[in-house]
């Protein structure tokens, strides 16, 4: 199945999940938006106020703010794909837990097989812990890391920023450097040492899964 076939079938059925207890205090599930052969993946924490009235990611303060960092980096928001790890707002604006990231964890992998990027921004650490599980984002914010044949990119969440001026310049140095990872991702060919799973250096494009198990 096409890429953008698949990403339309995973919105239907984020649309009407009911796979954890966050479909309870959504108004509007936010499967995410971008084009289905974008080579930079953006993946935040979930919905906010705005975006669970909306059902579109990224579209209140922070993610204003995020169209500026995007703007400092020569990207637009049409040349990336955004969503969340969790796809429905959490009660209160809590964080997300354990048993609904899990849960919403499939529609995510399918959204990255389908869209396969060569590039993924993690912005927040529940984000960022799904690829590397132990670092502290104080750490690793801004620097580039291959993850199962993919530039991992961990950056300090927008929101955050924000909210603490002191992360403010940090986020946007961090986003300036953007280009010269998607240049990096560009002229590396796919890993082979550090993808146990690749058993070629074929295009990734060949990686796609044929089977899946959502539908
Ligand atoms: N914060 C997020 O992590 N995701 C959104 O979609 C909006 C705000
Ligand atoms: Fe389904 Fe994800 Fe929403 Fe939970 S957060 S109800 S798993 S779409």
């Amino acid at each position: 199945m096409e890429a953008a076939k698949i990403l339309e079938e995973i919105t239907r059925q984020v649309q009407t999940c009911e796979k954890c207890e966050l479909h309870f205090s959504r108004k509007k599930a936010v499967p995410g938006e971008g084009p289905a052969d974008a080579s930079i993946m953006l993946i935040g924490e979930g919905p906010g106020f705005f975006e669970n009235e909306q059902g579109r990611p990224f579209v209140g303060q922070a993610g204003k703010f995020l169209d500026e960092l995007l703007q400092k980096a020569g990207l637009q928001r049409r040349d990336v794909f955004i969503t969340n790890v969790v796809k429905c707002l959490p009660p209160s604006n809590r964080d997300p837990l354990p048993a609904e990231l899990q849960a919403c964890g499939a529609y995510l992998e399918q959204q990255i097989e389908s869209i396969n990027p060569q590039i993924i921004v993690t912005l927040g650490r529940f984000s960022m812990a799904r690829f590397l599980p132990n670092a502290r984002i104080s750490e690793i914010h801004g620097q580039s890391s291959t993850v199962r044949g993919r530039l991992i990119v961990p950056m300090y969440h927008p929101a955050a920023a924000l909210h603490q001026p002191s992360l403010k310049s940090t986020v946007e140095q961090d986003f300036a450097r953007l280009p010269e990872f998607i240049e990096q991702a560009r002229s590396s060919t796919p890993p082979t040492a550090d993808a146990s799973d690749s058993a070629s250096d074929q295009s990734p494009a060949d990686d796609k899964p044929t089977q899946l198990s959502l539908f």
